[in-house]
């Protein structure tokens, strides 16, 4: 062991600087692979020539909790630090990790150095022998990532302050080569990585140093053409390709580099195999400092399998379309096909009953009509499921009536309730828009079947249909409707299914009430294209409630409420019905009105209440009497009234279910003004308390009750002008018979060639159209009349078809065509429609027939010559069609006064001229005029007119 101070001379030791000059020479330039050797060469030779026995060097793991010794070197004789290069902890050495922090070394001459709290370090010394250390921290950027420890086990040192700087020195060296051989092994590993991204990619990447040349290529691309990468890197495509492959590279990449930015292509290209390949190129530019192209760097991805996968889904896509318009075909003319010879049923069926047959045919021919009609039914929710399977099924959007069209839907399952038994009842709430924008057709559809499934299952008690506005945002109201029934009701195991398709109640249901099991299905898609939901509350043996709410436009329109007259204060009307539910409703339509609503539940107490209001401001002026009550029914409290001198002047109005021939009569006889059918339609029941009271004004829109129907019969007389368009001759024979039974008859024209001509010649006052006929289809036979017409003339045509597909009515209308009427026809709507196109002008044609029948009366009693007669005659039918018109409009108007006024003067004319016919009616008109039965006058002054056909 040497001894001390023998270390003083190192400063200055030329020996000891050419050491340190040649380990560092070549130790300083080593690369990664020989670092280690390297560095294990140097440790050995600093260690003896500074005499000394182990050099290790520790650096801290990823996780600075861990340390590993990185290069250790021990003198002969002495043992390694460590036996095992490992990762240890560093909390092995606390007191010296703690000072070596904030220290540039920590030299311990001797173990006595080692401060109390050193008590590991202390062990470390004792076991392994150390007799002296300099530990050198090894910092980068002042952070602390590992240190040196120099160590004397034979001897010990005491360090001097030269040596200490000379292996700190050192030490830095050693510390700089090892950062920089990370910074390498760090840059190596990551062109590793990416050489491994770039050549195991699926995707082709190049780049291109000019239009015909490589510079460098990734290995699948290489692969695409079968080469290897260095055969492409650097190569012109010429020298590598054949001449077509070579073409084709070099034009597509002479459009990529005409880019001169990020561009796309696809392009198709023989690979290896000789299979041609379809490339999706993406090509962007590499440029140098000047902004030129220095590479073009590619990418490509092979997307034939993609292609060909798309054309085929497109190719299938294709098919299918064609294959639902197909069917949507097959749809349309199997509607077709089949609605025609239906029409033919019907139409036949509705003639028979018509003619002489026993008790017995009728029967047998109402129960055709029964079955025919349940096919029509069939068909239709067959029809209508495929339209929304096919996605065909679109909503028109029109203005309509809302509370005409939910009374219209319980007005037509009204008598089949009332054949049961059942009650049935409308309650349109206050604050349920008028007139709004939807589907109106639809809307019944769904009222319609959920009103004939609550008939259909309800043997007693009551229906009613309730419709309610929930609220309103942005002109689109929130409605809620509801059909509740006490019927048979849904046990719990169905309730869940029966709004899927062909889904009824259990197999017993389905035998006794028969029905496809579609009805729901296709109410339930409906509302939900109307923007609502449906579904049902239900109760075994109790009865169901079936809710549902749709979102539907409301138009200004709407906003005002429109009464048949004037806000009216002052009158009393008592409700007497059994059913609070009814009175509730009669009740809630009178609201705003000005009337005031008494409510009684049978006769006695009706009777009570007319005493007791008798002397007071509350003085019953008009009771809506229900027929059917729990102590008397309607006509025997009508007849008690008239006894009571208190009651005898209140005008009465009946309330029935049933609406029977001679209804009117009877009640009349009983002393009621007028009557009503239930479910009572609130404008119809105002406007027969209007007119109970004589209020109708003149020119005001007529709404009437029990007039209405009478009206019609005066109508009924008179010939409109119809022309039957029509190629099946079947169907022209059902018509022609249909008018002919109520004394009409029309032209026919069996193409649109033909009607075209009869148009152009005839003012006619409707035109019924079939759609599809041979030579002239009526889509362009309505459009020629409508250029021939221009603005000059408007005749009414109606399409007549079979066709119950979506579009057809959108079809018609384009065309030219004001109405549609489906096939088969229901022959009341077809009245409707002519009724409602009748034009004032035919009534002149058919006077002239009374100058031929009473002329020579009148010369008889005249003494007159024939041709002044004639002319007399003749000046009375010129004035006359004037003087019915404004009869009529009176009796409209229930205007008694002008009434009076207008009949003297028919009686007065028609007496002078002795037609004795016309005359004798007058004088019956005059006298129910001047005692105001409405009733009367409408009776006689049909009777007139049909004198006058
Ligand atoms: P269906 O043509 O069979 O009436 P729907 O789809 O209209 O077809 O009704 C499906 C089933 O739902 C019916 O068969 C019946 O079992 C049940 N259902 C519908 N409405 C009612 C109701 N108001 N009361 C009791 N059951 C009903």
């Amino acid at each position: 062991m040497s001894s001390e101070g023998d270390y003083t001379n190192f400063k200055y030791s030329n020996d000891c600087l050419k050491l340190i000059n040649n380990t560092f020479k070549k130790f300083l330039d080593v690369d990664s692979i020989n670092y280690q050797i390297e560095l294990k060469r140097s440790l050995e030779k600093i260690g003896l020539f500074f005499d000394l026995d182990r050099i290790y060097i520790y650096y801290f793991s990823k996780d600075p909790t861990f340390m590993q010794i990185e290069c250790q070197w021990n003198n002969e004789n002495i043992r390694s630090k460590r036996e095992i290069e490992e990762e240890e902890v560093v909390y092995t050495l606390p007191w010296l990790i703690r000072e070596i922090k904030n220290s540039d070394f920590i030299a311990i001459n001797s173990i006595e150095e080692l401060p109390a709290e050193a008590v590991f370090e202390t062990e470390v010394f004792l076991s392994e022998g150390i007799k002296s250390s300099l530990i050198v921290p090894l910092k980068s950027k002042s952070k602390l990532i590992g240190f040196i420890g120099f160590e004397s086990l034979s001897k010990h040192i005491t360090w001097q302050e030269e040596q200490i700087n000379i292996l700190i020195d050192i030490s830095k060296a050693f510390l700089h080569t090892k950062l920089r051989i990370s910074k390498e092994k760090l840059y190596e590993s990551t062109l590793d990585g990416q050489l491994i991204l770039l050549n195991n990619s699926e995707s082709q990447i190049w780049a291109l140093s000019n239009v015909t040349s490589y510079a460098t290529v990734n290995e699948a691309h290489a692969k695409f053409f079968g080469k290897k990468k260095r055969e492409l890197e650097y190569q012109d495509l010429y020298d590598i390709f054949d001449i077509e492959t070579a073409n084709k590279l070099s034009e597509n990449n002479w459009e990529l580099f005409e880019k001169n930015e990020l561009a796309e292509k696809e392009l198709e290209i023989k690979n290896y195999k000789g299979e041609i390949r379809l490339l999706k190129i993406k090509s962007k530019p590499y440029r140098d400092e000047e902004g030129n192209i220095k590479y073009l760097i590619c990418t490509a991805e092979d997307i034939t399998e993609q292609r060909k996968a798309e054309m085929e889904l497109y190719k299938a896509k294709e098919q299918a379309e064609a294959a639902n318009i197909a069917k949507s075909q097959f749809l349309a003319n199997m509607s077709h096909e089949i609605r025609t010879p239906m029409n033919g049923i019907f139409g036949f069926l509705e003639l028979l009953q018509s003619t002489n047959l026993s008790l017995e045919q009728k029967e047998f021919i109402r129960e055709a009509k029964a079955a025919s009609e349940v096919l029509l039914h069939i068909i239709n929710d067959i029809l209508d499921f495929s339209k929304i399977e096919a996605r065909k099924l679109t909503m028109e959007n029109i203005e309509f009536n809302l509370r005409n069209t939910i009374e219209d839907a319980v007005s037509l399952l009204a008598p089949k309730a009332a054949e049961k038994g059942v009650e049935i009842y409308t309650m349109i709430k206050p604050g349920v828009p008028e007139e709004v924008v939807g589907d109106p057709a639809r809307l019944s559809q769904i009222l319609n079947n959920l009103i004939s499934n609550a008939v259909k299952f309800t043997e007693c008690g009551e229906i009613s249909i309730t419709a309610d506005c929930l609220g309103e945002e942005n002109g689109i109201a929130m409605l809620d409707f509801q059909v509740n029934d006490t019927g048979i009701g849904i046990c719990k195991e169905h309730i869940n299914t029966i709004f899927q398709s062909f889904s009824q109640g259990d197999a017993s249901t389905t035998r006794k009430y028969g029905g496809t099991g579609l009805g729901l299905a296709i109410s339930n898609e409906l509302v939900k294209m109307m923007g609502g939901e449906i579904h049902v509350e239900s109760i075994l043996g109790e009865g169901s409630t079936f809710k549902f709410n749709v979102r539907l436009k409301v138009t200004k329109k709407s906003l005002k409420q429109k009464f048949a007259f004037e806000k009216l204060d002052g009158v009393n009307i008592l409700i007497v019905d059994g059913n609070t539910n009814n009175r509730e409703i009669v009740s809630s339509y009178l609201q705003g009105t000005g009337f005031k609503a008494f409510e009684a539940k049978d006769g006695t107490s009706a009777i009570t209440t007319i005493l007791k209001n008798a002397n007071t401001e509350n003085k019953i002026n008009i009771a809506i009497i229900n027929y059917k009550m729990s102590d008397m029914n309607g006509y025997e409290l009508a007849t008690t009234l008239r006894t009571i001198p208190f009651a005898k002047n209140i005008k009465l109005i009946l309330l029935t279910s049933v609406t029977q021939k001679g209804e009117a009569k009877v009640a009349k006889e009983y002393g009621f003004s007028s009557y009503l059918c239930k479910p009572v339609r609130r404008d119809d029941l105002l406007s027969c308390i209007a007119m109970t009271l004589g209020l109708k004004k003149e020119n005001e829109e007529e709404h009437e009750a029990i007039t209405k129907h009478i009206v019609k019969e005066v109508n009924k007389s008179l010939k409109p002008r119809i022309l039957l368009v029509e190629d099946n001759e079947m169907n022209r024979k059902i018509v022609i018979s249909m008018l002919k039974s109520r004394n009409m008859d029309c032209d026919i024209a069996v193409d649109g060639s033909e009607a075209l001509k009869a148009v152009s010649e005839k003012d006619y006052d409707v035109v019924f159209m079939d759609c599809q006929m041979p030579v002239m289809d009526g889509y362009e036979c309505t459009s020629k009349i409508r250029l021939i017409e221009e603005a000059k003339k408007h005749t009414t045509i109606i399409a007549m078809t079979a066709n119950a597909m979506d579009g057809d009515l959108e079809k018609c209308i384009e065309s030219g065509m004001d109405e549609y009427i489906s096939k088969p026809i229901n022959f009341d709507t077809m009245f409707k429609m002519i009724e409602a196109n009748i034009k004032e002008c035919n009534e002149v044609t058919d006077y002239n027939n009374i100058i031929e029948n009473n002329i020579n009366y009148f010369v008889e009693n005249t003494g007159l010559k024939k041709e002044d007669a004639k002319e007399i005659l003749e000046e009375y039918i010129k004035y006359l069609p004037d003087l019915l018109e404004d009869i009529n409009n009176a009796i409209d108007n229930s205007n008694f006064h002008k009434l009076e006024e207008l009949v003297h003067e028919l009686k007065g004319s028609s007496g002078n001229l002795r037609i004795i016919s016309i005359y004798e009616l007058a004088i019956k008109l005059e006298e129910a005029v001047l005692k105001q039965e409405m009733d009367e006058c409408i009776r006689f002054f049909g009777k007139i007119k049909d004198l006058l056909c």
